[in-house]
């Protein structure tokens, strides 16, 4: 095992991982940037360097200042988190040359699934359904026309490069189009520069299920179970949840089977998510692959007793895994709530500031992710989730009960989040006999809007 590592990350994933490490027996190395200088994640590392000015270009992004930063700390790996330089092949690249393990998979597993055209066509091949849509990029506006007319009206413009629900339009009819693809690649080259895209069937109210793979250097490869992620708003999850209330046990055999088959069509190693939208019909087809660990990946930690950051470091430092498929036991039902310092109720407009005053939720199966503290300043320069809320219980039942307990205890002041949101949710009657798909919160919103209970946005 590894005996220092440095985090190329901050926030509640940062912290994560020093946990981890610390249970590990594995010494840490935090970087921050000068806006996180009073961050939970510098003061519990057991170093840290400072890596540049706030904005993510000149700190968390500079691939340069973490290289360094690993050399002169001498530690023999980095984890990368999420998001940053999480899915950079170029830097999983350079920390190979460089000698530093990168904890994740190799830099061609990362690039080959980092374009989601090249990632359709290698699990395809591999016999893993994917979404009906273009066999490449789509590069003339003549071309998304043929395309989307042979497929058939709706269909999806999505950015090759993409990510976090950017660089996607929906489109209904050839005008619609037209406008959605020239949008969709201008977003693309702005936030990826890269301005591929390419079209696929748009799936109505489909659900997002994703598989956890585990992967090793030998070979072995397993997944641990789904996470129902239908719960979004504009693409980006906000409430995830395992097991799935849409999956049967011959449903998620089929689906893990798939997830497991696109995992090695890239001889992936390390921890991973397969992605895939199931439709009404029952029918499931492949959307992409994560390369990393992801946000809500605490749910299957708590269905499955796995502790998943773990699990990476050994396998980035040669273990085996120390399971097989038929060893991984489910149990119970976990679910979490994305803590975001937004304002749900006014298009999720950012509240960054003070947390004046703040009362965590505890007790049985309840478990807060976060690197707040009270008296801690959200910098404006970063993504706008603070914490995880996440609840375990027996059943499905006893996590939302737990879920809505733990909702009501949280107190944050100083700052709007997205908690009365949450709060509605679980009240939500469909939601609670688990009948949702990806288009549920936008619905909820847009009837709630009039009826914003204002006494728990007051609140929290
Ligand atoms: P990103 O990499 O930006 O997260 P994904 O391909 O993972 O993009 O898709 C994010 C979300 O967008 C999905 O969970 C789903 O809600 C929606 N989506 C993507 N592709 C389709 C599609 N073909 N039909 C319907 N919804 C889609």
């Amino acid at each position: 095992m590894f005996d220092k590592i440095l985090i190329a990350n901050r926030g509640e994933i940062a912290v994560r991982v020093i946990r981890a490490c610390k249970e590990l027996g594995i010494r840490t190395v935090a970087v921050y940037s000068k806006a996180d200088a009073g961050s939970l994640h510098v003061q519990l590392a057991d170093e840290a360097i400072c890596i540049g000015e706030p904005p993510s270009k000149e700190s968390y992004l500079k691939i340069d200042r973490i290289i360094s930063a690993a050399e002169v700390a001498d530690v023999e790996a980095i984890h990368p988190g999420y998001g940053f330089l999480s899915e950079n092949a170029h830097f999983a690249e350079v920390c190979e040359n460089c000698n530093i393990k990168f904890i994740g998979p190799t830099s061609a597993a990362i690039r080959a699934m980092g374009d989601k055209v090249l990632a359709r066509e290698t699990v395809r091949k591999a016999g893993v359904p994917v979404v009906p849509g273009s066999d490449g990029p789509v590069d003339t506006e003549e071309n998304a026309l043929k395309i989307a007319r042979k497929i058939g009206y709706p269909v999806i413009v999505k950015a090759a490069g993409g990510g976090g629900g950017r660089g996607m339009r929906v489109a209904h009819n050839d005008p619609s189009l037209v406008k959605g693809y020239h949008t969709a690649r201008t977003e693309a080259e702005r936030a990826f520069g890269n301005a591929a895209v390419y079209i696929e069937k748009f799936i109505e109210n489909p659900r997002h299920i994703e598989f956890q793979i585990l992967a090793d250097r030998k070979g072995h490869v397993v997944h641990l179970g789904e996470r129902d992620c239908s719960l979004q708003r504009r693409h980006q999850k906000l409430v995830e949840e395992s097991p799935s209330p849409a999956l049967t046990g011959d449903l998620r055999k089929k689906m893990g089977k798939a997830a497991i088959r696109a995992a090695e069509s890239v001889e992936y190693v390390n921890a991973g998510t397969v992605e895939f939208l199931l439709d009404e019909q029952g029918n499931f087809y492949f959307i992409e692959m994560n390369t990393r660990v992801q946000v809500e990946h605490p749910v299957t930690e708590e269905v499955t007793g796995i502790d998943i950051v773990k699990e990476q470091l050994r396998i980035a430092a040669g273990e085996e895994l120390g399971f097989g498929q038929r060893d991984i036991q489910f149990q119970g039902a976990a679910i979490e709530c994305r803590i975001n310092a937004e304002d749900p109720f006014n298009d999720f407009r950012p509240s960054p500031g003070c947390i004046e005053f703040m009362h965590v939720p505890g007790g049985h199966g309840v478990r807060v992710d976060t690197h707040m503290y009270g008296g801690y300043t959200i910098p404006p320069h970063y993504d706008s989730m603070i914490g995880k809320l996440i609840c375990y219980g027996r059943d499905r039942r006893v996590a939302l009960e737990r879920m809505t307990r733990a909702l009501d205890e949280f107190i944050l002041r100083g700052v709007k989040t997205t908690i009365p949101l949450h709060q509605l949710i679980l009240k939500d009657p469909n939601f609670r006999r688990g009948r949702y798909s990806t288009n549920f919160v936008e619905r909820l919103l847009t009837a709630s809007q009039p009826s914003v209970p204002t006494n728990s946005t007051e609140k929290n």
